[in-house]
């Protein structure tokens, strides 16, 4: 079954399609400016060269229907019809609790998904752009939507409640839901495969840290807690948003800079984190360089970032009572061998032992970086939240083929 993974952003849409009889990627790629003048398609098969196209794109129907050209292409493509493509998977970021798992797209699907536009007023929206763009250009195909809230809806609680009025969770929703959880799933897996345990019987702490961030505890294979909150915007200090801060700061700064909800909500998403403080970049290789060359602030930056990180860290194995299991996944989490080696030399209080050697070996496979004689197990597993995407959809449309 060919399977077409779709990631829609409210300018741009990213897709790979998928081979699961061998779970292969046949070609990947990305539509940008979507509705600006000049949009490019960026395509990459398989085993060719990567072809970019400049044309107008208005909006994400047209996106799609110029990927499924490319897909079909004579020279560029690498299936000979769009019939070929069985199904196709969706990225959702909020799943709100209307969703506890990857559910197949009808008309029931599409409300509760809208009902959640404004618990992500930029992403969800945007996402359903992608699957009517689909339903348009490829009808009565099967469409999943897999959701980064969904892994986190375990969460008791006294873990995902927040200690504010309850009326404004009765009303509006408001409490923890979490993201990346397509993720933190997937790497605690492979991890558990790794170590030849069951991920039952495991405590885990995993850590996705790319340009948004987040931790989530595993206990049992269930997610008890995680990082991000109502909005990705709660937790670890990122790229350019502030994780945890006072509430307080809010109005405070508001009143004091006279600024807007909108400004106030960009500062703290756009203009904070490692940006802000550093001054320099939101990317973690320049803060390192930046680092390594003297640069005061870049070394401040990347100094309150681990500490942040490692703080997080201890509060996990306090709220599991121990760790078995600390993974590290996406760009900064698989490739930052300072960032990683800083955090574990501080945990040996929990009986962390890092191996220096391994912990310094490029590669992109999971792997393990603790030395033989540490208490805790410390992994490096490269996060695939399409193939989770692709695997779902699979999944989920073999069941409605078996129950027709
Ligand atoms: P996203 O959250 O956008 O999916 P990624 O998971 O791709 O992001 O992570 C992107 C981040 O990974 C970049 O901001 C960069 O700082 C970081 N990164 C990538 N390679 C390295 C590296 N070799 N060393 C340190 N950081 C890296």
């Amino acid at each position: 079954m060919k399977i077409l993974v779709i990631n829609a952003g409210s300018s741009s849409l990213k897709y790979q399609l998928y081979d699961m009889s061998n779970e292969s990627v046949l070609a990947k790629g990305r539509v940008e400016r979507i509705g600006m003048d000049s949009s490019i398609l960026v395509h990459q098969p398989k085993n060719g060269e990567e072809v970019s196209q400049v044309s107008e794109i208005l909006e994400h129907t047209t996106a799609i229907r110029k990927v499924l050209k490319i897909l079909t292409h004579k020279e560029h493509g690498v299936i000979e019809s769009t019939q070929e493509i069985e199904a196709v998977g969706h990225r959702v970021v909020h799943g709100g609790e209307s969703f506890k798992g990857s559910v197949v797209v009808d008309q029931e699907v599409k409300t509760k998904i809208r009902r959640l536009f404004a618990l992500a007023p930029l992403h969800n929206p945007a996402a359903m752009l992608g699957i009517e763009a689909a339903e348009k250009n490829m009808p009565g195909v099967p469409q999943v939507v897999v959701f980064d809230t969904a892994f986190h809806q375990t969460m008791s609680e006294k873990a995902y409640l927040y200690p504010i009025p309850k009326v404004l969770y009765k009303k509006h929703h408001v409490r923890r839901y979490g993201a990346h959880g397509t993720s933190h799933e997937y790497v605690s897996r492979i991890a558990a495969d790794f170590l030849k345990r069951p991920v039952e019987e495991l405590k885990m702490i995993t850590c996705h840290i790319g340009n948004g961030a987040s931790l989530a505890a595993i206990q049992n294979g269930i997610s008890v807690d995680t990082s991000m909150g109502l909005t990705p915007l709660e937790g670890l200090m990122m790229g350019t948003r502030s994780g945890d801060i006072d509430p307080a700061i809010v109005p405070y700064v508001m009143n004091k800079e006279e600024l807007t909800i909108n400004e106030v909500d960009s500062m703290l998403n756009k203009h904070s984190g490692l940006l802000a403080i550093s001054g320099i970049s939101s990317d973690m290789r320049e803060i390192t360089e930046g680092m390594i060359a003297g640069y005061p602030n870049a070394t401040l930056a990347f100094e309150m970032y681990e500490y942040r990180l490692r703080k997080y860290i201890g509060s996990y194995a306090a709220a599991m009572n121990g760790v078995d299991v600390i993974v590290f996944t996406a760009g900064v989490g698989e490739n930052s061998i300072i960032l990683r080696e800083r955090v574990l030399t501080n945990l040996t209080y929990l009986g962390v032992e890092l191996d220096k050697e391994a912990n310094s070996v490029i590669s992109g496979e999971p792997r393990r970086i603790s030395a033989p004689n540490s208490k805790v197990e410390v992994l490096v597993v490269p996060t695939n939240e399409e193939l989770v995407i692709a695997r779902d959809t699979h999944r989920l449309v073999q069941n409605l083929i078996r129950n027709v």
